[in-house]
């Protein structure tokens, strides 16, 4: 489906939304310093010249970032309630669209499989997690948290900003937490709370929750799990035969908090993450009061129980309407969208076995593959060849788009062991299929890295 199709709908919608929403009201003319000093017209054309500089981050060729355009039935949510520009911080500003947004955070609920949560939307993951670690922070203020080598950037920087020590814990061989690590970190210190990720950003790999859970209980640590981008995949691990590894998912039932991104792949436009607790009783750690807001209604305001003040009603508008399209079941709505993901990139992984330049890393475990050239050993050269492939790709016809990651060569060694480490860092290439019309494009994607390897 693409936006233009449903410019009908919308229009009739806005319409009618213009009509129940201020037809009520004396009509307003609008003020004459509203009018534009150059053309709507030459405006948006100008603007289109400018953002048709864009990646094609929609299209199937495009594999290189957790990157693409919302769903259009997102869009026109989100351009609908735009108009009114609901402010979810309070019911004063935002009445229709804080129901919407509980309702949404409802239906995330359901990824985790709790019986009671207290959660909310924020601007993304960073932010989410930031609220994780605060309430693991006002929970056990001395004590630092355990954070996965492998886990987001962020997690550091946001610890930092709290004044929390970060304890970092090796990676495993699949890219998930290594289980000895953790067990001698938590026999050492008292950590605080463990953060686990399912789907890593680098890899896709799945900590081993159902394992991490009992761990940190027996030492008396929380644990919160970092599903920005691999969280929807949860439900996947639901569905009769379960098309991702079911056990890391089951335990999200027992975790503290959760985090997931909207943005990443549920369809929405930026910045749509979310932040759920399993015990609603940490809402006591957000408590403030605001003389100008919370008056209409003594129900809680949703920014009674959050960090940020100003929200987008839009935002929760969008992803409310968006599960009313694509629900979150494994065989209908969200899952055969996911499927195909995870479809994509398995074949792909097959691909480069059978391939005469390139090979993969290790298996996917979502729909993020690690691949690079064959017959290269020394780690230095294979940067430069893996930097050089990603450009010439770029610059093919039609151009296919990959990403980088950098890696410790002593854990790729791990896979590839005929590498000679001669330096500490190396960088392979790293395809990611969230576009589910790339199960039918990877050989396309193949055939073009193949071409650009032969110059
Ligand atoms: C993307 C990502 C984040 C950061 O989220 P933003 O929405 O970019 O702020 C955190 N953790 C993981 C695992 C991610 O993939």
């Amino acid at each position: 489906m693409r936006p233009i199709e449903l410019m009908p709908t919308l229009e009739l919608s806005l319409r009618t939304l213009w009509e129940r929403w201020l037809g009520h009201l004396p009509e307003v003319a609008a003020h004459p310093s509203t009018m534009p000093d150059r053309s709507p017209e030459e405006v948006l054309f100008r603007l289109v010249a400018r953002l048709a500089e864009s990646y094609p981050f929609g299209h199937p060729q495009y594999a290189a970032q957790m990157l693409k355009p919302p769903h259009p039935i997102a869009w026109a949510a989100y351009a609908l309630a735009m108009v009114i520009n609901p402010n979810n911080h309070a019911l004063d500003g935002g009445p229709a669209t804080t129901y919407l947004e509980r309702e949404a955070i409802g239906e995330l609920a359901r990824l985790t499989g709790w019986e009671t949560f207290l959660g909310h939307l924020t601007g993304g993951g960073t932010v989410a997690n930031l609220e994780a670690l605060f309430v693991s922070r006002e929970l056990h203020p001395d004590r630092p948290v355990a954070v996965g080598e492998n886990a987001h950037y962020t997690h550091r920087r946001m610890a930092h900003l709290l004044g929390l020590s970060v304890r970092p814990i090796a990676m495993n061989a699949q890219g998930g937490m290594d289980l000895d690590a953790l067990e001698d970190m938590l026999r050492r210190e008292r950590i605080g709370t463990v953060v686990a990720t399912l789907g890593t950003t680098g890899m896709g790999a799945l900590d081993p929750l159902e394992e991490i859970v009992p761990l940190a209980r027996r030492y008396g640590a929380r644990v919160h799990v970092d599903g920005a981008y691999g969280g929807y995949f949860a439900l996947l691990a639901r569905g009769r035969v379960p098309e991702v590894e079911p056990g890391p998912f089951r335990a999200l039932s027992e975790v503290d908090s959760f985090v997931v991104d909207p943005h990443k792949h549920g369809l929405q436009p930026y910045g749509c993450g979310a932040v759920l607790f399993r015990d609603p009783a940490v809402g006591r750690f957000y408590r403030h009061d605001s003389p100008y807001t919370y008056f209409t209604s003594s129900e809680l305001h949703l920014g009674e129980v959050s960090l940020e003040c100003s929200r987008a009603g839009a935002a929760a508008a969008a992803l409310w309407a968006t599960l009313q399209a694509f629900p979150l079941e494994p065989d209908r709505g969200m899952g055969p969208i996911l499927s195909a993901c995870l479809r994509a990139a398995r074949d792909f992984y097959r691909a480069l076995e059978r391939s005469e330049h390139l090979r993969p890393v290790l298996a996917p475990q979502l729909d993020i593959v690690l691949f690079g050239l064959r017959g290269k050993s020394r780690a230095s050269e294979l940067a430069s060849a893996h930097e050089q492939l990603f450009r010439s790709a770029a610059r093919i016809d039609p151009p296919v788009y990959v990403g980088l990651y950098r890696v410790p060569v002593r854990w790729l060694r791990h896979h590839w062991p005929d590498i000679i480490p001669d330096q500490a860092e190396t960088t392979v290439l790293r395809a990611v299929f969230m576009r589910p019309e790339q199960e039918a494009w990877t050989d396309r994607i193949l055939d073009g890295l193949e071409a650009a390897i032969q110059g």
